[in-house]
């Protein structure tokens, strides 16, 4: 496996025995195949010109961290909308269990019952027998230490830290250990959403 660091893709050739990307700033990678992942887009065009303010970029629908928009009696959570603290970097956009923890707690502020707590940000992806877990908050780490085996193993823990406490794991094939740090650091929503 190959890490490049942030480059926009300029283009993609063929080459004998695979393709070859290129970058902006002019580098190559080769590869035997490319997968092209371009993100997601809220599908919101038709509330354009409605009540509720939409971000200008993605045009997700903007909400407080309960869900409420602004305008009585609406509410939104899950890819289309973006709540505050998601505005502000603290929480992940566009995934699974972000969309779930909303739900929950848009719905007990609807019906007044008691927030459920937030966990902390977590995804996962499968590529092929990799299952990638990553909970906390990694984007924020100014230290990364691998804890345990490798990539090329398939078998990874990686902590992130910030400032020398750990703010975030990512295992490849180490479903126990994630599970249980997220079990640990289950926090109310008021914890998560302090930057
Ligand atoms: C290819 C792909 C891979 C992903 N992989 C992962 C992953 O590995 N891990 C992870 O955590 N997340 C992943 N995600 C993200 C995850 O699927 C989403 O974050 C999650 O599904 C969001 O849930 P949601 O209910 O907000 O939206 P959605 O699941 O998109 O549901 C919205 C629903 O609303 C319907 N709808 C849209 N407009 C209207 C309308 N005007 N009227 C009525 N219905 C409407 C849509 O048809 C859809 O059924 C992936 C997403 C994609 C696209």
């Amino acid at each position: 496996m190959h890490f490049a660091p942030p480059s926009r893709a300029a283009s993609v050739r063929d080459v004998p025995g695979g393709q070859e990307l290129v970058l902006a700033d002019g580098h190559t990678v080769e590869a035997d195949i490319v997968i092209c992942a371009i993100g997601a887009t809220p599908a919101t065009a038709w509330l354009r010109d409605g009540v509720l303010s939409l971000d200008p970029t993605s045009g997700a629908v903007l909400c407080d961290d309960t869900g409420f928009t602004g305008m009585p009696g609406i509410w939104a959570a899950g890819d289309c909308a973006q709540w505050a603290s998601q505005a502000s970097g603290l929480r992940p956009v566009g995934q699974w269990q972000e969309a779930v923890e909303q739900a929950g707690i848009l719905s007990a502020s609807l019906t007044g019952a008691a927030p459920a707590p937030f966990q902390e940000p977590y995804f996962w992806s499968e590529q092929y027998d990799v299952k990638i877990q990553g909970a906390g908050r990694i984007s924020q780490a100014d230290e990364v230490r691998v804890i345990d085996g490798s990539i090329e193993t398939a078998d990874l823990l990686v902590s992130y830290l910030r400032e020398g406490a750990e703010v975030g794991i990512l295992g490849f094939n180490r479903l126990r250990e994630v599970k249980r740090w997220r079990k640990q650091r289950q926090v109310r929503a008021a914890d998560v959403l302090v930057a």
